[in-house]
């Protein structure tokens, strides 16, 4: 984001996400207290006009994307209390996660799981229901215990468990339709070392073995490489000690110079030829080798991305994992287009949030990748038809192109989220095209 503030207090700016997929220009707003966002909120009310709450802006879709003005929160102060005895954390939403992950270890606390990244804000990766893998732990939000927002009207309310029940059960995943989050407390845990496993499979094994692999294990996942029958397996386990910790140089050629470098060489390879893709997947699931250490939680569970892509990612009734893998293959298969990254699985535990992927049932994650300058709309739209025939409930924050009534039935709580979006944001001073297509009016 760039710009220069006016007189006005608005910044005339430009906008893009990470993947570059979603751009605007408008006016950015960036308030550095609370009263600051309410007094934009209101006058945004008064003057009927929208305003877009913004994270990092690592969502494929255009959920950030506003319409109007956005309101950028990485300078919000506010309270940062952190709870060591009862292990929880309130900060500004604006915080980024890997900002939250150091100061929760400085306090030997850690989040119980994360996802792939960890520089989403802490407001953003809730709002779309951001998740990692392990049967054992639902999506990031399931860890929030409260949360203060400033409603379409301008008020400040907070709610949890005890205090605004249903707003609770809405918020957590709000999708920037029901107010400013402005402040969130979060549940932990005591700071926890993994042991990393990494090894190539066959995918038959892994699929026979999978409810072994999924219970025994903290946090299991697989990438499968399209036009092979080859899996990367990824395997994280809670140990007492960091006794094994990468050496300096092979942490550097796995995840900086393999994962991205070679990664985007490959990739861009693929797109020029793309005949060798087949090859290309081949050869990659042959030459990932098997890797085993330890390290601090945040820093196995993510890792840097730089070769730019597009994703969309359907979570499933678990049961429906092997059908959805042969329909995606039955896919790949026959796309006039060659698929360039691996296919990422992942597993969740059930939890009782109204737009979390996971509510009411335990899920598996299927993402799908294409690399930047590839058509990637055939290939999600046809994955798409297989996972919503399987009751698939897409990410909100990855590409998808489901509309609210397609939604409504996914969804047992759709109508109650509604009623609560009416209740705080009844002028949609928060809407965007996105909120329109995925909500209604
Ligand atoms: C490389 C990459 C890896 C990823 N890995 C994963 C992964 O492992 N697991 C996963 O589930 N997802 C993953 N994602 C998706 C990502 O976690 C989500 O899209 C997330 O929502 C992005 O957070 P953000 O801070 O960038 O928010 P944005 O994308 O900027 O915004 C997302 C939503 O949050 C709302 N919002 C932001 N701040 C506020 C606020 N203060 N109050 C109210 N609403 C607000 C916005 O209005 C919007 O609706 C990945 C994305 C990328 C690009």
């Amino acid at each position: 984001m760039r710009g220069r503030t006016t007189p006005s207090g608005t910044t005339p700016a430009v906008w893009a996400n990470w993947a570059g997929n979603q751009r605007t220009s408008g006016e950015a707003r960036r308030p550095s207290t609370v009263d600051e966002v309410v007094d934009t909120v209101r006058a945004a009310r008064t003057a009927a006009r929208r305003l877009k709450p913004v994270g990092s802006g690592h969502s494929f879709t255009d959920i950030a994307r506003a319409d109007d003005q956005w309101l950028d929160l990485a300078a919000l102060t506010g309270r940062i209390h952190v709870d060591t005895e009862r292990r929880l954390v309130t900060v500004p939403a604006g915080m980024a996660l890997h900002t939250l992950n150091d100061l929760l270890a400085e306090h030997g606390l850690a989040l119980a799981n994360l996802g792939d990244i960890d520089v989403q804000t802490v407001a953003g990766a809730i709002s779309t229901g951001t998740h990692g893998t392990g049967a054992g732990y639902g999506c990031l939000s399931t860890f929030v215990t409260g949360l203060t927002l400033v409603t379409g009207t301008g008020e400040l309310l907070t709610c949890s468990e005890e205090v605004e029940p249903e707003i609770f059960a809405a918020a957590r995943v709000g999708l920037g339709a029901l107010g400013v989050i402005v402040e969130v407390t979060l549940r932990c845990v005591d700071a926890f070392v993994l042991r990393a496993e990494e090894r190539p499979a066959p995918l038959a094994a892994t699929l026979a073995d999978l409810p072994a692999l999924i219970a025994g294990n903290d946090h299991f996942e697989f990438y499968w490489f399209p036009y092979t029958d080859r899996v990367q397996v990824k395997i994280n386990n809670r140990v007492p000690t960091d006794d094994r910790p990468l050496p300096r140089f092979r942490g550097w050629l796995d995840d900086e110079f393999l994962a991205n470098s070679v990664f985007a060489g490959a990739c861009r390879l693929g797109r020029a030829a793309p005949a060798l893709v087949p090859t290309i997947h081949a050869v990659s699931a042959r030459a990932l080798t098997a890797r085993t250490y330890t390290a601090r939680s945040d820093r196995v569970f993510c890792t840097p991305r730089r070769v730019r892509f597009e994703e969309m990612e359907y979570a499933l009734p678990r049961a429906a994992l092997p059908e959805a893998l042969a329909g995606l293959r039955r896919v790949v298969d026959n796309l006039p287009t060659r698929v360039l990254f691996p296919v990422e699985v992942r597993f969740t535990a059930p939890d009782d949030i109204w737009l979390s992927h996971g509510y009411g049932r335990e899920s598996a994650y299927i993402a799908v990748h294409q690399y930047v300058g590839v058509p990637a709309e055939p290939y999600f739209r046809a994955f798409e038809q297989v996972a919503t025939a399987l009751g698939g409930r897409p990410h909100w924050g990855k590409l998808h192109y489901r509309d609210a009534e397609s939604l409504a039935p996914a969804y047992p709580r759709f109508a109650d989220f509604l009623a609560v979006r009416d209740r705080l944001d009844p002028d949609r001073v928060f809407a965007n095209s996105y909120t329109e297509r995925v909500l209604g009016r």
